[in-house]
């Protein structure tokens, strides 16, 4: 037992050997991630053991001095160590960069202080050799920063146990096993740290190199054998963690398999309890989607959320095997409740008049011919009211063209609170309005066009303090029973019936039924 440092110092040259050729070749794969940081971590490692084996064969206070100095670079353990964990899984990105630069600067700054501690002692004060009872040993009285690298070790550690153990927990088949495999690695180191510093050395050995040394070889697997292998399901399973659609995976009898953070989001009965649910269950209350993946196909669905509804565009993938049998199917639901309210608003736009609200001349023919083409077929009256605001240009030169623009807006305010519903109300230009009034004989529609009339006459206009008055003049025309004329004539009748009213002094209806019985 007398040579045992000696054997000690030759295994952590060994071991230095080790950990300087894991830096080496990693470095050479440094575009696989993580493995720069793997490589770093290695050559601080081997100062630390380097140094180690020297100290230990070293005779003179002062040589062990200098060679526990060459090991201090292990503050930089620490650091590398969080920072090969961040890489390996995936969450460098989601890491503040000022926490990086801060663990960075600390491990620097520890290292630095460690340095220059003849001119502070903040580190260690007065140091000496102890025989150990097998051999003669570095010892020191520790200061502040000690305790201190003492604490920033113990974070960094823990922190990477965490993302490794999150790592493992979070993900599913053989990324699940490599975050097992980093999480269980990453406990050693840390759990024979915490023995050397809590209960001491056995036999003055120190199992931290040692523990290093295994972890390593399982980190080298994880980064570079299997995580070569899995890079595929390693990226598939950051896609599906990430998007931001909702994935639910089901497999042929409809029972839930998966889902990402996006569907959880979205239904919060998705938990662990959902798995092997079977969707219609679970879904009882989503009628829409339960149909649509019954069905199989894909199609736009609709959900309330917050009372307002939301829309979502549904996409069906069935999932095969190898024969090309269906094993499974992906549903991913995609929010388009953006894209909906575009074109909901580019048709809103395409088919109104944007200054009042109503429908503008394109559509009212549209619709018009089709009501017309219904009518025909029941031999149903139709008829048309066309109405024209009296004198407006005076409106416009007068009270100025904004004014004229809530005139007319009133207008078509008090005429539409005055039809019905159904008929068909539209801005035919300028200050010209039309109305369809379907299964309504001219006859009747005499009466609404007076009682709009005197709507209109009755009507105030207030702006900017300023009482505006207009009245209108209205032409009718219509059938009885719809046969063989079209929407085009009608209007032309109701036009004239209008041009009429107007060359009898404004304020008035006409119809052109009263038009051809003067001129008979
Ligand atoms: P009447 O119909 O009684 O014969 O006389 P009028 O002065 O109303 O005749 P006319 O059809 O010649 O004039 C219509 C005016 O309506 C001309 C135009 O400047 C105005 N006008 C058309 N569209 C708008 C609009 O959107 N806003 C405003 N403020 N004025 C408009
Ligand atoms: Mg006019
Ligand atoms: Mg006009």
């Amino acid at each position: 037992m007398e040579n045992l440092h000696y054997w000690l110092s030759g295994t952590l040259f060994i071991f230095a050997a080790i950990v300087l050729a894991m830096a080496l070749y990693s470095y050479r794969r440094k575009e696989i991630s993580a493995a720069k940081a793997f490589s770093f971590l290695c050559l601080a490692t081997f100062f630390y053991f380097f140094g180690n084996a020297m100290e230990l064969v070293s005779t003179e206070l002062s040589e062990m001095l200098f060679w526990n100095l060459v090991q201090s670079v292990n503050t930089f353990i620490p650091f590398f160590w969080l920072l090969l964990a961040l890489q390996y899984c995936g969450k460098e990105k989601a890491f503040p960069p000022f926490y990086i630069k801060l663990f960075f600067s600390l491990a620097l700054l520890l290292l630095l202080g460690r340095f220059t501690n003849p001119l502070h002692h903040l580190f260690y004060h007065h140091v000496y050799m102890e025989y150990n009872g097998y051999f003669h040993v570095f010892k020191a009285h520790n200061g502040p920063l000690f305790y201190l690298k003492f604490i920033y070790t113990t974070i960094a550690f823990l922190l990477s146990n965490h993302l490794f153990y999150q790592l493992s927990r979070e993900s599913k088949g053989s990324v699940k096993k490599l975050g097992q495999l980093m999480f269980v690695a990453s406990l050693l180191p840390y759990l024979a740290y915490a023995m050397f510093i809590y209960v001491g050395a056995p036999y003055g050995i120190d199992l931290v190199p040692l523990a290093l040394v295994i972890s390593y070889f399982f980190f080298m697997l994880a980064i570079f054998k299997f995580q070569f292998f899995d890079l595929i399901p390693l990226a598939y399973h950051k896609v599906f963690e990430s998007i931001k659609d909702a994935v639910i995976v089901l497999d042929k009898e409809q029972k839930i398999l998966d889902y990402n953070p996006a569907a959880k989001a979205f239904f919060q009965k998705l938990d662990k309890k959902a798995i092997g649910q079977n969707l219609d269950e679970l879904f009882q209350d989503q009628v829409e989607l339960v149909k649509a993946v019954d069905k199989g196909v894909d199609s736009t669905i609709t959900f309330q959320v917050k009372d307002r509804p939301h829309y979502y565009d549904l996409k069906l993938s069935a999932l095969t095997n190898q024969k090309g049998e269906e094993i499974g199917r992906i549903i991913v639901l995609s929010d388009i409740t953006k894209q909906v309210a575009v074109t909901e608003e580019f048709k809103w736009m395409a088919s109104h008049d944007e200054l009042t609200g109503i429908y503008n001349r394109r559509v009212f023919f549209e619709y018009g011919n089709h009501e017309l083409e219904r009518l025909k077929r029941n031999k149903l009256p139709l008829s048309l009211i066309m109405f024209d605001i009296d004198h407006f240009k005076r409106v416009n030169d007068t009270y100025g063209h904004q004014a004229g623009d809530v005139v007319l807006q009133k207008v078509a305010e008090v005429v539409k609170k005055n039809i019905r519903a159904c008929d068909l109300f539209a801005r035919f230009g300028g200050e010209e309005f039309v109305i369809l009034l379907a299964d309504v004989t001219p006859q009747k529609t005499m009466a609404v066009a007076e009682k709009l009339r005197v709507a209109l006459e009755a009507m105030e206009v207030t702006t900017e303090g300023v009482l505006i008055k207009v009245t209108s003049s209205f032409g009718v025309s219509g059938v009885e029973a719809v046969g063989q004329e079209s929407l085009d004539v009608l209007i032309a009748q109701a036009d004239q019936a209008l041009y009429e009213a107007k060359a009898r002094g404004r304020n008035r209806v006409e119809s052109a039924m009263m038009i051809s019985c003067r001129k008979n």
